[in-house]
């Protein structure tokens, strides 16, 4: 925590401060957001980057078909369903636009929103040594790459990361299927079960009794020393954040095919929950890429991790953690209990994301409960942040003209691998809180 006087110090400059140390649920918008155009001059990476990443994961796709047989119906592409929300819509009360679920709770392999980023920068990486070492050339077909030969190869080399729980899922579970001998450096919030995947997938866990921001230093550290380790930076890479991106154009066409409107009079809405950013900054990214102005993004963080929030607000990034002002850090929202953001996610976006709300646990259980009632579908808390984004947007005098013809697209980060036991006790949390809420 910093002193007393340094926090009063912020707190007059910034009186959002002190809405965030009482923990109560609020929104911002961002006074300086730039028509994307200009925003996107920020981000230092361009339309070319996000192409590049999509061909190599067209590339790797012959590979993952045979590798992961769950994703030989996509050809060896990880992609999720955007489907509509017609019930939930009805029990949130939106009388005005239309709701969808972007199903990143779905994606083949590891369950979550860190199936893009994560399984690209291993394949990235992968793709480098295979081409360097001779074992692939340009136009190969990459499913040569599932041979014992070539796993014995990526063998010699290790991949390491810090996580809370899904980054780890995915990093861990490519790179040990690729061969590489995989570390999952995991704080203290982080689930058994993950724990277990990992482990009964060949990769090495280690746990500490602290959080996120600790078990990353710890992957870094581990990594430095090892010139055979690639470490995956989940607050600073180019790699995770541009595989993101690439669900951008890939959303674009799902909402043509579906004959979803997205122009200057039927804006598009995306609501994103946000951990370190580089999830929510990736997509984010890529849908300013390929929607431009029609889109909104607004990321949504817990109440007690509202690190993103604090960084761009105060201008201050990663120079600041939610526990130097007096912010636990605490949440049941796995992969949204990051205290300290991103600063190249913060700096990237800050001209391109139009707000920002926080939420709480109770809320998040309400959420899934509700969406589990109207819609059958199961999603873990973290996933439905989303939703508490869409309140301060309908209330939002700037979007009120083409609110009536508006999209609005929560995007469900996760979900589909949690134990069926403990999906059951969310939604039961999330059921008792409804029913207290209505007595
Ligand atoms: C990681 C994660 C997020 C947020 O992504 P960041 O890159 O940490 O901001 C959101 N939802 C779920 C389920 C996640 O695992």
């Amino acid at each position: 925590m910093l002193p007393t006087p340094a926090i009063a110090a912020l707190r007059e400059q910034f009186p959002l401060i002190t809405e965030l140390m009482a923990l109560q649920p609020l929104s911002w918008f961002n006074p300086r957001i730039a028509p994307a155009a200009e925003g996107l001059d920020d981000v230092g990476l361009t339309a070319h980057d996000v192409a590049q990443a999509s061909a190599r994961l067209a590339r790797f796709a012959p590979y993952l078909a045979k590798a992961f047989p769950q994703t030989q119906a996509s050809g060896g592409i990880i992609e999720s369903p955007v489907v509509p929300l017609p019930a939930m819509q009805a029990a949130l009360g939106m009388t005005i636009g239309q709701l969808w679920l972007k199903q990143d709770s779905h994606l083949p392999i590891s369950g979550s929103i860190k199936a893009r980023g994560g399984i690209y920068e291993v394949l990235k990486h992968a793709e480098m040594l295979a081409l360097d070492a001779g074992l692939l050339k340009e136009g190969d077909d990459y499913s040569v790459l599932a041979s014992d030969a070539v796993r014995a190869f990526f063998g010699q080399y290790a991949i390491a990361v810090g996580s809370t729980g899904n980054l780890g899922l995915s990093i861990g579970i490519m790179s040990a299927r690729l061969g590489f001998r995989a570390t999952v450096h995991m704080s203290a919030d982080a689930r058994q079960w993950k724990k277990d995947k990992l482990r009964a997938h060949g990769v090495t866990v280690v746990e500490y009794a602290t959080d996120y921001s600790v078990a990353v230093e710890a992957g870094r550290k581990q990594a430095e020393g090892d010139p055979a380790c690639h470490f995956v930076d989940d607050e600073n890479s180019h790699d995770l954040f541009l595989g993101y991106a690439v669900a951008g154009q890939r959303l674009k066409q799902q909402f043509e095919a579906a004959g979803v409107a997205v122009d200057a009079d039927h804006p598009l809405f995306v609501y994103l929950p946000c951990g370190v950013g580089g999830g929510p900054g990736g997509v984010a990214f890529g849908l300013k890429l390929a929607f431009g102005d029609c889109v909104h993004c607004v990321f949504v963080e817990p109440t007690h991790s509202p690190c993103m929030l604090l960084g761009v607000h105060t201008g201050l990034h990663e120079q600041i953690s939610v526990q130097e002002i007096g912010i636990d850090n605490v949440t049941a929202a796995d992969g949204l209990a990051v205290g300290r953001p991103s600063g190249f996610v913060g700096r990237a976006m800050q001209r391109l994301i139009d707000g920002y709300a926080t939420v709480t646990d109770e809320e998040l259980y309400r959420l899934l409960a509700t969406l589990e009632q109207t819609q059958g579908l199961r999603l873990e808390p973290s996933a439905v942040a989303g939703f508490a984004g869409i309140p301060p947007v309908l209330a939002a005098p700037q979007y009120q003209a083409n609110l009536p013809r508006a999209t609005h697209l929560v995007w469900g980060t996760g979900g589909s691998m949690v134990p069926q036991e403990e999906m059951a006790a969310y939604v039961a949390r999330g059921r008792a809180l409804l029913a207290a809420g209505a007595a």
